[in-house]
């Protein structure tokens, strides 16, 4: 178990000019915004973060001070964890380039062909490729085209199934839809033992999750309402519409018509269901656009349990997205859901523009595009990349955070393992607590180890007069003739300190 220790965000900084210090490098008493901006970027902090936008018009000035610094720190507690490592990813550098080599890997993978059901789709450029990662605290960064806009298509389900769920509940949207993998194709005319749709996640029951949503409201204001939750999950960056994707998908509709009669033959619906007006708003759903540089902020709010990290808005509720989780889990990602489920292990929603969200709950969200799709639908590259990052990461919801294994955990911070052992023995040591000495060695503590100022365990519990800790330290055979930085050894401390006891401890042989 590592000690928790309090986030900065919790407590004021002891010593923030050491911060300032961090940033004003050449020592000049000041640093510019750019400066601020490029140490935050590389704590993946980006300029464009409405955080920091709020402090860079706030501050009005190009120059910060020193007394600024501190003024900027209080009311900005992003800035602090950023630069203290304390956000969710503590060495955001590393991971990035890690994602880049997976990426690179990943893009040599040419297999598989776009979706041609609709012209819109055939015509897209399938060497496309694109990944943006949003960490729960906000830290962010995008490979490849990254802002090129594609449709959702069915990344929209996990959405309207969320507003469905916040507006009424559990119960009643369970009585309309399932939450069985179907083990059947997204689109294959077949209901549950109930008459209903088998889960949110296939089409029939995105058209009936949708049929439910703000059923007093005009169409036109349903459409807006989902469009304006899409805008808040991308922390204000409006999606776009593709009409002409519209336009097709309801030329081509007739499996989806045959599902919402065959639902409708079933009295699956609530009475009084226009059931045009249900599969035109399905299909304006799937129309929407947007780029996985604005998606991954949705992504990242369903794994920080519904709140925006940017603009910590409570966009879903926490149960709600948990449910939905779940569900992705086990319904996202087509006929491979169970497989997906199995080697990756994170809940994933894919479409067949080639879109893919991926969430590693607690820990960030993930939007992959590129549009080739393998014979079930699911993104060819956009399958790699998850593999390969669950190679690397321990991100699979199964995968052991209390054994150490192959794998690894990029929430820890470098060192952090042997420094908190490190930090804990001295600080056992100095209190006399001998217990926790002896936990300590058994977990592969060395008793030699100094701090910064040359001071050992032995010199600590001297320093404190722990005879019982300097006994057990000497047993053990530490250096005894270790100087600090002042050049004292532990037994010319007991001497100046006139501890007789430990004196005649530390003399004898
Ligand atoms: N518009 C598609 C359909 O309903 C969505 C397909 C998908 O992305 O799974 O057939």
């Amino acid at each position: 178990m590592q000690p928790s220790f309090p986030s900065s965000a919790e407590s004021p900084l002891s010593d923030p000019q050491a911060l300032f210090r961090l940033i004003d490098r050449h020592g000049r008493g000041f640093f510019s915004l750019e400066e601020l901006q490029l140490a935050l970027a590389a704590e993946g902090i980006l300029p464009d973060d409405q955080r920091i936008g709020r402090l860079m018009q706030e501050s009005g000035e190009t120059r910060i001070d020193a007394a600024q610094w501190e003024e900027l720190l209080q009311r900005h507690h992003i800035v602090q964890r950023a630069l203290l490592k304390e956000l969710v990813i503590p060495e955001f550098a590393a991971f990035r380039q890690s994602l880049e080599e997976i990426f690179e890997e990943t893009k040599k993978n040419e297999k598989g062909k776009v979706a041609d059901y609709i012209p819109q789709l055939a015509r897209v450029d399938p060497d496309q490729f694109a990944v943006s990662v949003c960490t729960i605290d906000g830290q962010r960064f995008s490979l490849g085209d990254a802002s090129t806009n594609f449709c959702l298509q069915s990344t929209c389900k996990p959405v309207n199934y969320c507003l469905a769920m916040d507006e009424l509940g559990e119960e009643k949207v369970h009585s309309h839809v399932g939450r069985e993998p179907s083990g059947r194709t997204f689109n294959e005319l077949s209901l549950n033992n109930d008459g209903l749709p088998h889960n949110p996640l296939i089409n029939a029951g995105a058209i009936m999750c949708l049929s439910l949503l703000k059923r007093e409201l005009s169409p036109a204001d349903r459409f807006d309402y989902v469009f304006d939750t899409w805008r808040r999950l991308c922390a204000g960056h409006a999606p776009a519409f593709n009409n002409a994707v519209y336009l097709s998908e309801r030329q081509t509709a007739d499996r989806n018509f045959a599902l919402a009669y065959f639902m409708r033959e079933k009295k699956a619906f609530p009475p009084d269901t226009d059931l045009i007006e249900a599969l035109e708003f399905y299909f304006q759903c799937c129309s929407i656009e947007s780029c996985t540089h604005h998606l991954a902020l949705a992504a990242a709010t369903l794994a920080n349990a519904g709140i925006n990290p940017l603009t910590d808005e409570e966009i879903f509720d926490d149960e709600t997205v948990q449910h939905c989780m779940s569900l992705m889990l086990t319904c996202g990602m087509y006929d491979f859901s169970g497989e997906f489920a199995f080697r990756i292990g994170l809940p994933a929603k894919s479409g067949v523009s080639g879109a893919l969200f991926l969430v590693v709950p607690n820990v960030m969200g993930i939007s992959i595009w590129s549009p080739r799709l393998d014979k079930i639908g699911n993104s060819v590259r956009g399958v790699e990349f998850c593999e390969r990052l669950i190679e690397r990461y321990n991100f699979h919801l199964f995968d052991s955070l209390t054994r150490e294994t192959a794998k690894i955990n990029p929430r820890r911070r470098k060192y952090e393992g042997e420094f908190h052992r490190h930090i804990h023995l001295l600080y056992a040591a100095s209190c006399g607590d001998l217990d926790e000495i002896k936990r300590l060695e058994a977990a592969g503590a060395d008793l030699n180890l100094s701090d910064y100022d040359g001071r050992t365990a032995l010199h600590l519990a001297v320093a404190e007069n722990r005879p019982e800790v300097v006994a057990y330290l000497l047993s053990r055979q530490v250096d005894r003739t270790k100087q600090d930085r002042w050049g004292n050894t532990p037994l010319e401390e007991a001497r100046r300190l006139e501890f007789a006891a430990l004196v005649g401890l530390l003399a004898r042989g």
